[in-house]
């Protein structure tokens, strides 16, 4: 028998996972972290979908309780540069600030399995579906409207992909010839809410479960998703942090006010 060794390479399949925590773009934010894990009642598996560090001040706490959440750990942007593996050149002033002052950070350990992480695509329960940094065709890639996502949405190896790296929580989907964009609605700026997208079986999905440490949709509120395997739904979330608590430990390590101000932003 032939085994092809390309897919899926990592982790082992798990066809038993129901339900699954979606963390992405958690930027070194304890608290945002922590919240988000107190908040949301239960789940059988993580999946990260990357960028742990990077902006935040708590860069090895962060790295400590995501290694422990389970073994679905997608690299990012930042954390190939905070690990080391690639260069600053792309990123902006106050983000290349932020990842000099991260690697200084970091310890020897943190450095290690943030250069360990899988690329995407990693799909972590067979065929169905798959996790992503960026886009299923460019881990770098920003898929950020429908003319971004046409193309990784049509050629995804899954039908359903989740991703990150814009830090807006949301969906593209396409049905046949068809496009949509189910996102969530939610009511308030300030408490812990919730809303459902029911999958549609035949239908392909891009969902991004939006960023846990630095939302860039206007609403400064942790974002973070469940998806359900066997409802075949997935309920995004959004919830309050100590925010102030996280921006005096930016100020404090001398990282960019910006940092700080654009948090309860949500920008
Ligand atoms: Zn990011």
């Amino acid at each position: 028998m032939r085994i092809d060794c390309l897919e899926p390479k990592f982790p082992a399949p798990n066809e038993s996972i129901m339900r699954a925590l979606l963390l992405s773009d958690i930027h070194a934010n304890l608290e945002a972290l922590q919240a988000v894990l107190a908040a949301i009642p239960s789940y059988d598996a993580v999946w990260n979908l990357g960028d742990v560090v990077g902006y935040g001040a708590s860069p090895n706490e962060v790295v400590e309780q995501v290694r422990a959440l389970g073994n679905v750990h997608i690299r990012g942007n930042h954390d190939k540069a905070c690990g080391g593996l690639s260069d600053v050149a792309d990123f902006n002033p106050m983000a290349r600030h932020a990842v000099q002052w991260t690697r200084a950070a970091l310890t020897p350990e943190s450095t290690e399995w943030l250069r360990a992480m899988a690329p995407g695509p990693v799909l972590p329960i067979g065929p169905a579906v798959s996790c992503v940094h960026g886009s299923p065709l460019n881990e770098d890639q920003y898929m950020t409207d429908m003319r971004d996502a046409w193309q990784p949405l049509l050629q995804s190896r899954t039908r359903v992909t989740f991703f990150g790296h814009t830090h807006l929580q949301g969906c593209f989907a396409a049905n046949g010839d068809g496009w949509f964009e189910p996102n969530p609605v939610f009511l308030t700026r300030d408490e812990t809410e919730s809303c459902e997208l029911r999958l549609i079986r035949d239908a392909r999905y891009l969902i991004n479960p939006g960023s846990v440490g630095q939302p860039r949709d206007q609403d400064w509120r942790a974002a973070c998703a469940i998806f359900d395997d066997a409802a075949h739904t997935v309920r995004f979330y959004r919830v309050p942090y100590d925010v102030r608590q996280a921006q005096q430990r930016i100020l404090s390590a001398g990282l960019p006010e910006k940092l700080a101000t654009r948090l309860k932003e949500g920008r």
